[in-house]
């Protein structure tokens, strides 16, 4: 019998995030004919697709043209992901070709502000500035007679030049510590890679040294969605500078964002996966489907509700870390797989904080000339936490000159900010989620995600990561949400290393013909780095490419149901 003519292999995915969808898509392009015919399903508990994607339309007052007519000036927003490095993600850019989605990127003016409450500090980094004006008072490249920005490229290229060579116990804190203690072996390198003069005798040098830290390092990593509360010196020094490399890094950077809001990409890639369905590769999507999965010898079973349990021959975790663990279990004679599987998962810490979106000029620079894209708060260094902190302002983030609305630019600024508790934000202040479509008009709506348009039309769904557990009555038609992301400390990139190890191990063996005796596979954005979107796609490349040689010759059934790796030798 040939593969073609073999029952399919079927795969369970949890998950309908970026993950679960893209190893679907993987697989979909990357299996050929002959191969034993493969069929999907993925599983995500909400009704709306796109994981942490949460876009939504908010109410900016009314418009009142010269004949006295008003029309409510309606705009969308992201609350979740919502914004890619076109210039490093290269994945990325690729998936989003093949399903003809490329064109939805619309560039962004990547413009950021530093500066604190006191108003003692604003700084501007303006180097991508295209519109609008840089005030020199306040230009990053002036500060200090011109000498900060280019000792800031100097640290930067030193810590990109280490990242690949440390320890995840060397931290931030010790890396500026050793800038500061020693400018000169630590930064010559870079300095002279970048051609750049820097006078090493000059006694201001650990200061001006300390600045660069307390004033750009600290704040902006203090405001990345992986950070640590406990404060950025405490994160390993390869999170925030791999997470720099590909976010921010490339030679020019090229950064991005979803015209009509990012969850309509993955939207896309749904339609695409489910569209492309064919008698080799066939993909279905459950949504409202919120699953339990136990792992048995060879194969894992899948369970919704009170409904008898499905089984697979694999099946790929595509959900965070933390509700991974609440939705697996293991059956009888695996109880040495549990105890390995559930150790990796839970050293990952979670935080979680709001996004909310709103009209609070008490959240940005007091200086409204140095508002920018990015707003950057700088922390009291005697703050007893640095929560994730940081401030978008939508009309330059999501609404730039190369889209027509810009030109109302002028309306009431708004913003996306990312807070710790939503009391940060004055109710009032709180733009309202729209829910009525008819409020909306045709073109806008037409080109919404989606979710976003069922919530207009009413359907209370959930999107993103706020749950019905996050009602807050008086607050329920608000524009805000809930994030939430593992912490990128040390634990995280140790699990991440033994995740690696437990997939390539079960890889190892369905590429010489034997079904897994654990047949899971582990993927979702905290598995890889700071699980950018871009890494959530090789994450789900790399399973594409473990799973293909199932389909392509019969696979034999585990002989014994004993775990692999340190809980084997156990
Ligand atoms: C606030 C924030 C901002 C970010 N911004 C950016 C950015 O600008 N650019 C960028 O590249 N990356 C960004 N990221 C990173 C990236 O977007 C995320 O890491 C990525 O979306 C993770 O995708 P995922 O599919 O792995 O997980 P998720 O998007 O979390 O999807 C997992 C899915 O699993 C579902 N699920 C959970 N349990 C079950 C169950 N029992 N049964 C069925 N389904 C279940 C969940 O409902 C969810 O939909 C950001 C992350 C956060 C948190």
């Amino acid at each position: 019998m040939s593969s073609s003519q073999a029952a399919p292999l079927r795969l369970a995915i949890i998950g309908g995030g970026v993950s679960g969808l893209s190893s679907a898509f993987y697989l979909q392009r990357q299996a050929q004919p002959g191969d034993r015919p493969l069929q999907v399903e993925i599983y995500e508990r909400k009704s709306s697709l796109g994981g942490n994607a949460d876009t939504v339309v908010v109410d900016q007052g009314d418009f009142v043209d010269a004949g006295g007519a008003a029309t409510a000036f309606l705009r969308w927003a992201d609350l979740g992901v919502n914004d890619v490095n076109l210039a490093t993600y290269t994945e990325f850019k690729t998936v989003l070709e093949q399903i003809g989605y490329l064109d939805n990127l619309k560039p962004l003016q990547d413009t950021t502000s530093y500066f604190n409450a006191s108003g003692a500090l604003a700084l501007t980094d303006d180097a991508a500035l295209r519109d609008g004006v840089t005030d020199p008072l306040f230009s990053l490249d002036r500060a200090d007679g011109g000498q900060l920005a280019p000792l800031i490229k100097v640290v930067h290229q030193s810590a990109l030049n280490l990242v690949d060579q440390i320890s995840p116990q060397y931290t931030v804190g010790q890396f500026f510590g050793d800038c500061v203690a020693k400018p000169y072996p630590m930064l010559n390198a870079a300095a002279t890679q970048l051609h750049i003069a820097i006078d090493w005798a000059d006694p201001a040098l650990p200061a001006r040294l300390g600045q660069v830290r307390d004033v750009i390092y600290y704040p902006r990593i203090a405001a990345m969605y992986f950070t640590d509360d406990r404060g950025p010196e405490l994160l390993p020094l390869q999170s925030p500078f791999q997470y720099y490399r590909l976010q921010e890094g490339g030679v020019t950077p090229d950064r991005r964002y979803f015209e009509h809001g990012a969850q309509k990409w993955l939207e896309a890639l749904a339609a695409y996966v489910v569209g492309g369905s064919n008698e080799l590769v066939r993909v279905r999507i459950h949504t409202e489907s919120e699953v339990a999965v136990q792992a048995h010898p060879g194969y894992a079973t899948v369970q919704q509700g009170g409904r008898e349990p499905e089984r697979f021959d694999l099946c790929v975790m595509a959900a965070h870390a933390d509700d991974t663990l609440a939705l697996l279990s293991f059956g009888a004679s695996m109880a040495q797989w549990a105890t390995q599987v559930r150790s990796m998962l839970s050293q990952v810490n979670y935080t979680q904080g709001y996004a909310v979106c709103h009209t609070y000029a008490g959240l940005m620079p007091q200086n409204r000339n140095i508002w920018r894209t990015y707003n950057v708060l700088q922390r009291a260094p005697d703050a007893p936490s640095f929560p994730y902190r940081m401030s978008y302002v939508c009309n330059l983030h999501q609404n730039d000159p190369v889209n027509p609305e810009y030109a109302r630019a002028g309306l009431p600024q708004f913003f996306v900010s990312l807070v710790s508790t939503l009391s940060e934000i004055p109710f009032d202040t709180m733009l309202d989620r729209v829910q009525e479509s008819s409020r909306v008009p045709p073109h806008l709506f037409n080109a919404l995600p989606r979710a976003t348009q069922r919530q207009l039309n009413g359907e209370p769904l959930r999107t993103g990561y706020r749950a019905a557990a996050d009602a807050i009555p008086h607050l329920a038609d608000k524009a805000w949400t809930v994030f939430k992301h593992n912490v990128l400390d040390a634990s995280c990139i140790a699990a991440q290393a033994q995740i690696y190890d437990f997939n390539q191990a079960n890889a190892d063996q369905l590429a010489a013909g034997q079904q897994p005796a654990c047949a899971l596979l582990f993927g979702g954005g905290w598995t890889v780095g700071a699980g950018l979107q871009e890494q959530c796609l090789r994450q789900s490349k790399a399973i594409a490419g473990w799973i293909l040689p199932a389909l392509r010759g019969a696979l034999t059934r585990p002989q014994t149901p004993a775990a692999n790796g340190a809980a084997a030798a156990a």
